[in-house]
């Protein structure tokens, strides 16, 4: 059942929790600030003091946030968002440092200072531009699939060819294929001694992934990490699947997006990276993310620049927010502040209910242990 703290009645009315507590005990129930009273009774003391009480519903609350089932608008063709996976050590974080260096010319080498989670290259050969999330690791992943985020519209699988496939290789392609993603493999330290790259294709059959070579379809590309070979072959193959893939957004309406990662930096506040997905997201902008909400103050690009502007599928670094999302949050923008804090309020107290609840759900199986 609905029910709210008596601090968090009193804060939603601006009045003062004594006078709630004093309502409440002439009523003949003696409470404290703390204490959690049902909706019927806050709603009683509500209008005693003088509100009028609108319940909401999640429904309404949530409505019109999210336009994803209206695709109707899409028709601009964004860049792919590619997350890389693979087993530890075989090689992400070389390929991503790798690949975010590709297109650097030699002289900005020096030039990339900032670090955000997610980065765009240009391919040199067809200058149209990738979006990486460089949070590699299927946590990430899996948190932001938990909350319904759908972020990656490649998986590159990378799979060290002097190891082969192993087990986290096989948890990322499962990963891929439950959320529907395709994946391009990169069989990586090709410019090992005892690599073999034909005894990966092999153990990857096993697990349903079955290369061009063998007769299916997946892309797989040799590549170093190390040497820098075949990474804008591998550039090359991501640009021609995101083309089938035919990614569309519309970048002239409110911002979408999602978190993909935040922290509260000491200097700067809560800081949130995010992927912006649809529509344009400016400095000024009221945003909700999860249980937070803010008013955009900076937003800085990948390369550490600070913009005005940031469109689909560019992730930028936002500063702002009164405090840090979560991961696999998504971001809406919304028309003025009483709508942001009606939508977090909300949220904050659907995420209370939610924490309460599981609390007494170990309390049960706690007492259930000890009896
Ligand atoms: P991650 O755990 O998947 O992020 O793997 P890392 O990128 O940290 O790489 C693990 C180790 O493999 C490091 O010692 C890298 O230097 C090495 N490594 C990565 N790529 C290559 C490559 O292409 N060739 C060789 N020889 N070593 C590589
Ligand atoms: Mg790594």
């Amino acid at each position: 059942p609905e029910a709210i703290t008596i601090q968090e009645l009193a804060n939603r009315m601006s009045e003062r929790a004594v006078d709630v507590i004093r309502m409440l005990m002439k009523q003949g129930a003696m409470h404290k600030i703390t204490d959690v009273i049902d909706a019927d009774t806050a709603q009683l003391i509500a209008e005693e003091l003088g509100h009028t009480v609108k319940r909401v519903a999640a429904s309404d609350v949530e409505e019109g946030l999210f336009d994803a089932t209206d695709d109707s608008t899409d028709t601009e063709t964004r860049s792919p968002v590619v997350t890389v996976m693979g087993h530890v050590d075989h090689g992400k974080t070389s390929l991503l440092d790798a690949l975010r260096h590709a297109n650097v010319v030699s002289g900005e080498a020096g030039g990339i200072t900032q670090h955000i989670g997610a980065y765009q290259v240009t391919s040199p050969e067809t200058g149209k531009k990738i979006t990486f999330i460089d949070t590699p690791g299927h946590a990430a992943f899996t948190a932001m699939r938990a909350r319904g985020a759908k972020v990656t519209d490649i998986v590159v699988l990378v799979v060290a060819a002097d190891d082969g496939v192993m087990p986290q290789t096989v948890e990322a392609i499962n990963h891929a294929k439950a959320a529907g993603v395709p994946i391009i493999v990169a069989i990586n330290k090709i410019d090992k001694p005892d690599a073999k790259p034909e005894r990966v294709r092999t153990e990857l059959l096993q697990h349903e992934v079955q290369v061009e070579s063998f007769g299916g379809e997946v892309v797989d590309v040799e590549v170093s990490a190390k040497n820098k070979t075949n990474l804008d072959k591998l550039l090359e193959m991501i640009a021609l699947q995101a083309e089938i893939l035919d990614l569309k957004t519309n970048s002239e309406r409110p911002a979408e997006g999602t978190v993909i990662e935040a922290k509260l930096d000491r200097g700067r506040g809560p800081v949130a990276t995010v992927l912006v997905q649809r529509g344009t997201l400016r400095v000024g902008d009221i945003i909700v993310a999860g249980a937070e909400m803010g008013r955009v103050r900076a937003l800085i690009s990948d390369q550490g620049e600070t913009v005005q502007e940031a469109g689909p599928s560019v992730p930028v670094e936002v500063l702002g927010f009164n405090g840090p999302p979560e991961a696999g949050d998504r971001l809406a923008v919304v028309e003025n502040e009483a709508r942001a804090r009606q939508v977090t309020s909300y949220r904050a107290h659907q995420k209370r209910e939610n924490a309460a609840a599981s609390i007494s759900g170990m309390r049960g199986s706690l007492e259930q242990m000890m009896s």
